[in-house]
């Protein structure tokens, strides 16, 4: 029961993590000048910069005045405040963030840890964002957002001491998400996040998909942006967003397929590996893992007979062949009547087949 215990666990934190994050998103908008100015002047108490050089200045005050303007962007400099480090930003190649923690070579004693932000003179970044339809473009989202997304990353620094490598490797990496590191800072969902507290803490979850879906842009879904290269990148804004409710469904797919693939026990797809129990049990506790059954399970008539009895599991769109099968659906209507609305086309033309399943399906009444 190991596993399902996991798969609990998997489902509390993406409670957690969707709660956590509507009291981002839920927030009122309406952004008194004030406020504004206030986090603005907070941001300078952390966010360091050579003020001498005129375009490195006019790029940070612009980036900062864009997240100052929103209610998530002051949550995170207020939240950053607090920690009494500073952040350095930089004129470099690319958009990044930088930790560098040295020691002194002649005391051995370590030297104060500088954050660093890289940034360019670019007013838009390339990523990969998903539309209304759930198709994914190479889009083009304003700098300042690629900002705050380094700005989530030293949060992070700032709130989770360092990550060995062999702890990384037991969290749930999501599909071209690099790192647990990158994942959080683009998604928001790190399982280490969660794993101390169980408890709402909407800084835990905020990172760079809140300022998009908050600004109305398609979120990110994936940290890099190869696969779509060919493609010519244009403005987010012209672009129907994906909505929070499905970005969620499109994240909590991406952690559970995740899980299901990096887990020692990532054979549940593979009948040779599993027992017929331990799949079932895992499919009722999480029947998004359907999406993920190996072929050979559909083939197996009575495993599939035994989930259709589980209205919440909605087995029968994933086994077309099986919807077509008069002796397979007459029985699938028996066990659960609402089977009826899933036959094949064939059989629902078949006045005879009809007449049987009303029958069979009446007498469930
Ligand atoms: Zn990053």
């Amino acid at each position: 029961m190991h596993l399902l215990n996991q798969i609990t666990t998997l489902s509390n934190q993406m409670m957690i993590y969707k709660q956590s994050s509507d009291l981002l998103l839920n927030e009122e908008k309406g952004d008194p000048e004030q406020k504004i100015q206030e986090a603005i002047e907070l941001s300078d108490k952390f966010i360091k910069f050579d003020k001498s050089n005129e375009e490195l200045t006019t790029i940070v005050n612009k980036h900062i005045k864009e997240i100052a303007s929103i209610r998530p962007g002051r949550k995170l400099l207020k939240s950053l405040s607090k920690f009494d480090k500073t952040i350095e930003v930089k004129k470099k190649r690319e958009f990044e963030f930088q930790v560098n923690s040295i020691v002194d070579i002649f005391t051995n004693k370590p030297l104060p840890t500088v954050y660093e932000i890289g940034v360019t003179a670019d007013e838009y970044l390339e990523y990969i964002g998903m539309d209304s339809e759930k198709n994914e473009h190479l889009l083009k989202r304003p700098a300042w957002v690629g900002f705050g997304h380094e700005l989530v990353h030293a949060w992070e620094a700032f709130a989770l001491e360092e990550l060995s490598e062999e702890q990384e490797e037991k969290e749930t990496i999501l599909f071209s998400m690099h790192n647990g590191s990158e994942q959080h800072t683009v998604t928001g969902f790190r399982q280490r996040i969660f794993t101390d507290k169980d408890r709402l803490d909407p800084m835990r979850v905020l990172c760079e998909n809140t300022f998009l879906l908050y600004a109305h842009l398609p979120p990110r879904t994936r940290y890099y942006n190869d696969p779509l290269s060919t493609e010519k990148a244009k403005f987010a804004s012209t672009v129907k967003p994906l909505s929070k409710e499905m970005y969620y469904v499109w994240l909590e797919q991406r952690v559970y397929t995740a899980h299901l693939t990096q887990l020692p026990i990532n054979k549940v797809r593979d009948k040779l590996y599993v027992s017929r129990q331990y799949l079932f049990n895992y499919i009722v506790q999480c029947p998004i893992a359907v999406n993920f059954l190996a072929e050979e399970w559909k083939e197996n008539r009575e495993f599939i007979l035994d989930l259709v009895q589980w209205p919440h599991i909605n087995i029968l769109p994933h086994v077309p062949k099986w919807c077509a099968d008069k002796q397979f659906m007459l029985e699938a209507i028996r066990r659960n009547r609402d089977a009826k609305e899933h036959l094949s086309q064939n059989l629902k033309e078949d006045e005879n087949f009809m007449k049987t399943a009303d029958r069979l399906s009446l007498l469930k009444n």
